[in-house]
């Protein structure tokens, strides 16, 4: 069984961003609540969308204090400026944070159960107001994912799942990007890497999801290291094109232990998720390998592997040129390098089972097992 359910459209293309006035006329809304964080606004990457929508004469009002990894107060703020100033529609500009806090406060606005209380798998029963979303990062893809993150009062990261949060219009404009540095191409563009490798290798089967994974991570391996090294556009434009692409791929099919593992990482030890993910990943796919072979040898020929013989070697071969991808592109060796306690590990272990992500993982795993992937991770062994 599958399901094939995208109700998004996508626009992609430079300045995409600046029809944002007309999309926002076309839904008929007339004052739109921006969601998005200092980083962004001081990249100023909200003054042409501001005066698209000035333009075409929809009233917007700026929520600005997404936080990173948005917790419940976050969300519930926004929700409250919304209805303080009357909103009628919601644009996301930013990263995942600043997305998911739109998305959170949406579902909060149309819907009375506390944010918490919506999380899993359908428990959002209203539609939002009319969402946009404007990616600034390469990563999370969350402009066409049907899930939001809020982290609760217990450092927990809570996913929310339901088709009623995919954005109405996800608008790609890769000259958003150019502002990014170097370190955050590189992260939130391993996040989209993670995204694409779990989505094809679990154990749910969903072709269209496996098409978008594979072309996802052919796309990466080869635009990641220059648009890493700045100042090519054409680059920054595959690897919004791809993550955008395995957002829907996991939109379909799901995630695996990476996530179930590097969301207790960013909860408790404030670890960014692209970071998180990318030490995490080669870890845990060497780990699974024997779980999915034939998976792990389509992740390497997509990263451009070649004349290995036989599934496994070739596989193995996948492994080796992650480890390769983040050591060329900065990213940190290990959860010592980024200042993870280990004292923080058996709370992270229990919570790494509180993710619904560890029974489609590939390969069946352990308490044991997890303990032992986040020491390895740790140690950078
Ligand atoms: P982020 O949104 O937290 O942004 C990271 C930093 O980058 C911020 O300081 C921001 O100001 C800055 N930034 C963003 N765009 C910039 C630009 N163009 N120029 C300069 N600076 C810029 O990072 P992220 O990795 O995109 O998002 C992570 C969040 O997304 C986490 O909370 C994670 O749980 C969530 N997430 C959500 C989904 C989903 O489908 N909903 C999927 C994966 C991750």
């Amino acid at each position: 069984m599958s399901s094939i359910h995208l109700p998004v459209r996508i626009e992609f293309g430079l300045d995409s961003s600046i029809t944002i006035g007309s999309e926002f006329r076309s839904l008929k809304c007339s004052k739109v609540m921006v969601v998005s964080d200092k980083g962004v606004i001081n990249a100023g990457l909200l003054d042409k969308i501001l005066k698209s929508l000035a333009d075409a004469k929809v009233e917007s009002v700026l929520y600005d204090n997404v936080v990173p990894d948005p917790d419940v107060k976050c969300v519930e703020q926004a929700r409250d400026f919304y209805i303080s100033e009357r909103c009628d529609g919601i644009l996301a500009v930013g990263g995942g944070s600043s997305i998911d806090t739109a998305k959170a406060a949406g579902a909060l606005i149309t819907n009375s159960e506390p944010i918490v209380s919506m999380g899993g798998m359908g428990k959002v029963k209203n539609p939002l107001p009319p969402l946009i979303a404007i990616p600034t990062t390469c990563g999370t893809g969350s402009e066409v994912t049907n899930v939001t993150v809020v982290t609760d009062e217990y450092h927990f990261k809570v996913p929310i799942i339901s088709p009623y949060l995919i954005p109405k219009v996800a608008v790609l404009d890769p000259n958003l990007l150019t502002s990014l540095p170097p370190s955050l191409v590189a992260a939130t563009g391993m996040d989209a890497l993670t995204h694409a490798i779990e989505a094809l290798t679990n154990k749910l089967e969903n072709w269209y999801a496996d098409m978008c994974a594979i072309k996802a991570i052919e796309m990466i391996g080869k635009a990641i290291r220059p648009a890493a090294a700045g100042g090519n556009v054409k680059a920054l434009s595959e690897m919004l094109y791809a993550s955008t692409l395995a957002g829907i791929s996991f939109t379909l099919s799901r995630l695996g232990l990476v996530h179930a593992m590097s969301h207790p990482i960013s909860g408790f030890a404030g670890v960014p998720h692209g970071v998180a993910n990318a030490i995490l990943l080669p870890y845990v796919m060497s780990f699974n390998l024997v779980g999915n072979p034939e998976g792990y040898a389509l992740v390497a020929k997509a990263l451009g592997i070649v004349g290995r013989s036989g599934v496994l070697e070739t596989a193995k071969a996948g492994v080796e040129e992650v480890i390769g991808l983040n050591h060329q592109l900065g990213i940190p060796k290990s959860f010592k390098d980024v200042g993870v306690k280990e004292n923080l590990f058996p709370q992270m272990i229990t919570d790494t089972f509180k993710s619904g992500n560890v029974a489609i993982n590939p390969r069946r795993v352990s308490e044991k097992d997890v303990e032992i992937i986040y020491q390895a991770s740790f140690a950078g062994d």
